[in-house]
């Protein structure tokens, strides 16, 4: 059975990252199914649980190490910006935060200075706000 098993394996893309993040968000939304009798979220638990095993299965091995790739720099990218919330939130009593007008750069500040001028550090624009 082991042996059956390993042969049918043989070429076959495996699990990842993704697949256990799908795996659990199946879980999760079954469950939340369950609780909140909502037949969508067995559907898309479902559908989670089905691309799971799709990808756990799939020959086309390089095509879903990219997807992984892509799950992982997603994840990296909300865990910045989950990052960046948490800090904000945490000196909101000191800085205010502005974003420059002309690159969209983030630009932290001293509150209760008044009118200030800011110069963006990264193009040098500068423009005046409230402190
Ligand atoms: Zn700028």
């Amino acid at each position: 059975m082991r042996e059956k098993f390993r042969q049918f394996m043989a070429g076959r893309y495996g699990t990842d990252a993704l697949n256990q993040f799908l795996s659990i968000a199946a879980v999760v939304l079954i469950l939340l199914s369950l609780v909140t009798r909502l037949g969508l979220f067995s559907w898309l638990g479902l559908a989670a649980l089905i691309y799971c095993y799709f990808r756990t299965f799939s020959r086309n091995i390089s095509r879903r190490t990219e997807e992984n790739y892509r799950f992982y720099s997603f994840q990296e990218r909300l865990m910045g910006k989950w990052k960046g919330v948490k800090r904000r939130w945490a000196d909101r009593k000191t800085y205010r935060y502005y974003r420059c007008p002309k690159c969209r750069q983030l630009l932290r500040v001293p509150k209760g200075r008044g009118r200030i001028e800011i110069s963006c550090p990264r193009c040098g624009t500068q423009f005046i706000k409230k402190s």
